[in-house]
């Protein structure tokens, strides 16, 4: 089986160990034509297996509370001003000293872009091309303060949104032998719904500030480089990511100043985007009402868009991040979709290969009332529990392992 996939994806002479890496090639949709999916026991002497063993549970939550002290961290608030400014001091902290902040304006009355493809609607379609199975239940976003019952978290979301000037923050991890390409790991940093924004999105910020941490160590290396971004305005319409897409798509891969072996846009190979990672207790009952607990078959579900401009080169990375979970994640599996909808991922998603990683599939199960928290005052830190934790964890050993596969990674004495 291995030696089949070596040939298939030309890499016969090659160690054994970079089969795993599907990144050898960063041009996806140009190699294989179908999906291949490695086989997937690391070596003992991974390198990738002691990386991913730098993630830890506590730790995970811990960022997850952390980001909690700001409440919601709607966009346009001094409370999500502060959210940005304590997430930059944090990756600067773990090492990760090279942060940065893009620049846009908001205003709720410009044209949105899409936040997703257009899709012909149906008695039975949901976003991004599904379609709903079963039972339905309603969601939508809370905006009434007083099903707020905490008082204090009440007075903390209470400021609006302003409309004007906004900041994202990111940082990079400079790659070693091609510090000209770069993945992008991201996730939104804002919510609303006047709870906490703990799941969504502070599962996949602290994500995404976890991987920045383990990459950021000194002993570790990788080839390619890899940008970490805590996007802002996802909940207004991905305004954060578009405006990203705006100012730097042109700007990719220019050594700047020339000469100088800098790279302040490295060209982009793939976007990664973590939203929601904690919660997958399963299809509402008839009641609507869904289980208490982490369903034990629950999944990260790795979703490509089907419609976009670079589909193929998307369902190879998912298939690599599906891989790196059979290799690295330790409770629970992964899924591959393909249709990838209303995530900071779709602004890219015609440019390079974009995925995203989520609890439950976005279209047929998200938006079919899966997740009872999602936009809700009940979002909270308190709501979830270890097993609940532990999906975002499987999550982030997944992405880490796949990144570093993908770029290169190794532990340096
Ligand atoms: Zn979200």
């Amino acid at each position: 089986m291995k030696s089949i996939l070596i040939e298939r994806l030309g890499l016969v002479g090659a160690n054994v160990a970079a089969v795993g890496m599907l990144g050898a090639s960063p041009c996806f949709g140009q190699g294989a034509s179908t999906a291949a999916v490695p086989e997937a026991r690391p070596a003992d002497s991974d390198p990738i297996q002691t990386l991913v063993g730098r993630l830890d549970l506590e730790k995970y939550k811990a960022t997850i509370e952390a980001l909690t002290q700001f409440g919601d961290r709607r966009q346009g608030t001094a409370r999500n001003r502060a959210a940005i400014d304590w997430i930059e001091a944090r990756l600067r902290s773990d090492g990760c000293t090279n942060t940065a902040r893009l620049k846009y304006a908001y205003f709720p009355t410009d044209r949105q872009l899409p936040s997703g493809p257009p899709i012909a609607r149906g008695a039975h379609a949901a976003v991004g091309g599904a379609r709903y199975r079963g039972i339905q239940a309603p969601t939508g976003v809370n905006t009434d303060p007083l099903r707020q019952p905490d008082e204090k978290l009440r007075a903390l979301n209470s400021e609006p949104a302003t409309p004007g000037p906004r900041e994202e923050v990111y940082c990079t991890k400079i790659g070693t032998r091609h510090p000209q390409e770069m993945y992008i790991v991201g996730a939104h940093m804002d919510g609303h719904g006047w709870g906490e924004a703990a799941n969504d999105d502070g599962s996949g910020a602290a994500l995404v500030m976890e991987l920045a941490r383990v990459f950021a160590s000194p002993d570790v290396q990788t080839e390619r480089s890899i940008r970490f971004v805590l996007w802002n305005n996802e909940e207004t319409g991905l305004n954060g990511s578009w405006a990203y897409v705006a100012q730097r798509a042109a700007l990719q891969g220019r050594e700047d100043p020339p000469g100088s072996g800098k790279y302040p846009e490295p060209k982009w190979l793939g976007m990664i985007q973590h939203d929601m990672m904690l919660f997958d207790h399963g299809m509402p009952r008839a009641d609507g009402t869904v289980s208490k607990e982490q369903r034990p078959e629950a999944d990260v579900n790795i979703e490509f868009q089907s419609t976009a401009k670079r589909a193929e080169g998307a369902q190879q990375l998912a298939w690599a991040f599906y891989a790196a979970n059979e290799a690295y994640a330790t409770d629970y599996p992964a899924a591959v979709g393909p249709h990838m909808t209303n995530t900071d991922s779709t602004p890219f998603m015609d440019l390079v290969p974009a995925i995203s990683l989520r609890e439950s599939e976005r279209g047929r199960e998200i938006g079919a009332g899966w997740d009872p928290h999602w936009h809700q005052p009940t979002d909270l830190y308190a709501t979830f529990t270890d097993p609940d934790f532990r999906l975002g964890l499987n999550a982030a050993q997944t992405s880490l392992g796949a990144i570093a596969r993908l770029c290169g990674a190794t532990v340096v004495k």
